[in-house]
């Protein structure tokens, strides 16, 4: 009878250990226009890791990121038993179907966060978190608590990792392995409530900002800076 109850337990954790090696994607919640966001885990170590593969829609250079990247961390000898990558496929799911940066609202869901620089306007939102789309990341992000959150855009004529909050080591790693340099927040526009001030600045967690060129093939995109995201994903 022991053995029969021990079978069953040890039965449901290997099909979970199995769905977590495939990918349980789930939604996460809908869109403005009703459209899913789908999040998934893969593996099962205590290094927390959350993958945003895109959150303005007209920037989807690296959309193959967050398809690749899991097996990528599966295959990685290990690499499993450290790290728990969280993957949002795509934070602004309204906006790729445009092919916009925008939301439905046209709202920039990149200026929507609760950030000490927050501004309100039409196009980042009159309050923070007032966009279904932003208020789920958020929301994920404080369920899960990740140690680091890496986040995919595209940037025109140029490419290069930035950070924000405690990343710099992180990002100078990310830059070794890519060749990508890394670019300070200081030489960029401002970006009042952006993801990035609000990981970074006022949680204190470290975000990866990194900018494909625009209009980059998708595939050499994700060669191109695959052994540095797995290094920063397994945290090496
Ligand atoms: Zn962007």
């Amino acid at each position: 009878m022991v053995w029969s109850v021990l079978a069953l337990l040890l039965g449901a954790c290997a099909t979970t250990r199995a769905s977590r090696e495939r990918g349980n994607w789930r939604t996460l919640g809908t869109s403005v226009e009703g459209r899913p966001l789908r999040v998934a885990q893969f593996g099962h170590g205590p290094r927390r890791v959350l993958l945003v593969g895109g959150i303005h829609g007209d920037e989807r250079e690296g959309r193959l990121v967050a398809q690749e990247l899991p097996g990528a961390l599966l295959a990685t000898p290990g690499a499993a038993a450290r790290v728990t990558l969280t993957v949002l496929e795509d934070a602004n799911p309204d906006g790729t179907a445009r092919g916009v940066r925008h939301n439905a609202r046209r709202v920039d869901l990149n200026r929507n966060y609760p950030a000490a620089n927050f501004t309100p306007a039409a196009d980042r939102g009159r309050r923070p978190l007032d966009q279904p789309e932003a208020r789920l990341l958020h929301d994920l992000i404080l369920r899960e608590r990740p140690e680091l959150v890496i986040v995919v855009h595209s940037w025109r004529g140029d490419h290069f990792i930035n950070f924000d909050g405690p990343g710099a080591a992180i990002a100078a790693a990310f830059a070794r392995r890519s060749g990508y340099r890394v670019k300070a927040s200081d030489d960029i526009a401002p970006t009042p409530g952006s993801l990035g001030s609000w990981v970074g600045g006022t949680l204190g967690v470290p975000i990866l900002t990194l900018e494909f060129q625009r209009g980059r093939e998708a595939w050499a995109a994700w060669f191109e800076t695959k052994a540095a995201l797995l290094g920063a994903v397994v945290g090496d």
